[in-house]
C-alpha cells in the first residue's frame, strides 16, 4: 500500500454489513464477489466487511471464521442466538466504524456491483442512498405479499417509506450515529431511516434470485415484520377504533329509527326481533374482539419497551487474521 503524502485527504472508510442466517452456500461466493467488485476502488477507500452470524444452525459460522482468517478486513460477530434480520443489522450498525456503511442481504439477491453506484451517489453528497428494486425475481406469492405490504404500509404509516426498497442501502456515519440512538425493540429499520431524514436518494436496480439456501422470512415472520412497520410508524389502527365506534353508533341509530317508523306507520307489522339482535350481537362481538386485539398490540409493544432489555446478545467477535474469539463485554 503506498504511503499517502500529507497533501492527500485521508482515505475514507467504507464498511459492508452482512446479516447471516443459514447462508453456508452463499458466504464464499458473496465475499469473493464483494471483494472483486470493490477491488478497483481499493486505492481510494479502506474497505471492511462485518458479518453478523444471527444464530445460524448450519456451518455458516465456521465458514465465516475461516473467512476472517484469510482476509484481515473481515470481522465476524456471533450473536448468542437467532434474533432476526433486523436485530442482526442493528448489531452491525452498533459495532461498525466507517464513514459510510453499506447494508446488504447475504444471499446475493442484492447484487454487490450496485454498491458501487451507492458509493458514487454518496460522493455526490447524499447521506442515505437506498437501492430501489426496479424488478424482482421472487415467487408470485412473495411478489404479491410484498406488493400488498408496501401498499398498505404507505397508506398507514406516518412517515414516507419509499416503496420497493429493502434494507439494501448506503448510510453515512452521521445517519449511523443517529440510528444508534433509537433503541426500540420492534425494529423496522427502513422506517427509522426515513424517519431520521438527512439527504436521501434512490438508485434503481434489478433484484436477483436467492443464490442458494431458503428464505429466512417465512410468512409468519413476514406478517410480524409488516406489523412492526405499521404499528411502529402510525397510530392509524388506534384511530380506526374510534371511527368504527362512531360508524356503529350511527348504524344502530338508523335501526332505532326503523323500529320507531314501523311502530308509528305500520303498527300491524311485527318487528323481526331475533334476526336483528343476533346479527348485531355477532357484528359487535367481532368488532370488539378485533379492537381488543389492536389495543393489545400497542400494549404489548409498550410492555416490551418498558422491560428495556438489551436488544441482542453478542457471543464472540472475531477480527480478521485473529484465530481466537474474543467475547465482547
Ligand atoms: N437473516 C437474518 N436472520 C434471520 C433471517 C434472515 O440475519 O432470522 C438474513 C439472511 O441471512 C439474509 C437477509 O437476512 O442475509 C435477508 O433474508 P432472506 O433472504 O431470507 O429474506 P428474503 O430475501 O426472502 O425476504
Ligand atoms: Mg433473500
Amino acid at each position: 500500500m503506498p504511503t499517502s503524502p500529507l497533501t492527500l485527504p485521508p482515505r475514507r472508510r467504507i464498511a459492508f454489513v452482512f446479516p447471516i442466517y443459514n447462508e453456508e452456500g452463499n458466504i464464499d461466493l458473496l465475499h469473493r464477489t464483494v471483494a472483486e467488485v470493490t477491488a478497483p476502488l481499493a486505492d481510494r477507500y479502506d474497505f471492511s466487511f462485518l458479518y453478523i452470524d444471527d444464530g445460524s444452525r448450519d456451518t455458516s459460522l465456521e465458514k465465516l471464521t475461516e473467512l476472517s482468517r484469510r482476509d484481515e478486513r473481515v470481522t465476524v460477530i456471533e450473536l448468542s442466538r437467532n434474533f432476526g434480520h433486523q436485530m442482526a443489522v442493528t448489531a452491525g450498525l452498533d459495532l461498525v466504524d466507517a464513514d459510510a456503511t453499506v447494508i446488504m442481504d447475504s444471499d446475493l439477491q442484492d447484487p454487490p456491483r450496485v454498491a458501487l453506484e451507492l458509493i458514487e451517489r454518496w460522493e455526490e453528497g447524499y447521506d442515505v442512498v437506498y437501492a430501489q428494486r426496479r424488478s424482482r425475481q421472487d415467487s408470485a406469492f412473495k411478489k404479491f405479499t410484498a406488493g400488498a405490504f408496501y401498499w398498505f404500509l404507505r397508506k398507514m404509516a406516518a412517515v414516507d417509506i419509499p416503496k420497493n426498497t429493502g434494507d439494501f442501502r448506503l448510510i453515512d456515519r452521521k445517519v449511523v450515529d443517529e440510528l444508534r440512538k433509537y433503541r426500540e425493540r420492534d425494529r423496522f429499520l427502513r422506517g427509522l431511516v426515513s424517519y431520521i431524514g438527512f439527504r436521501q436518494t434512490a438508485v434503481l436496480f434489478d433484484r436477483d434470485k436467492r443464490h442458494a439456501g431458503v428464505t429466512g422470512y417465512p410468512l409468519r415472520k413476514m406478517l410480524r415484520f409488516a406489523a412492526d412497520g405499521i404499528l411502529g410508524f402510525s397510530v392509524t389502527p388506534l384511530r380506526m377504533i374510534s371511527r368504527l365506534g362512531y360508524l356503529i353508533s350511527a348504524l344502530s341509530f338508523v335501526g332505532v329509527l326503523y323500529v320507531i317508523g314501523v311502530k308509528l306507520f305500520a303498527p300491524a307489522t311485527a318487528v323481526p326481533g331475533w334476526a336483528f339482535i343476533t346479527i348485531a350481537m355477532f357484528f359487535l362481538g367481532g368488532i370488539q374482539i378485533i379492537m381488543l386485539g389492536v389495543l393489545g398490540s400497542y400494549i404489548g409493544r409498550t410492555y416490551s419497551q418498558v422491560q428495556n432489555r438489551p436488544l441482542y446478545g453478542v457471543a464472540s467477535v472475531r477480527t480478521g487474521l485473529a484465530s481466537d474469539a474474543r467475547v465482547a463485554s
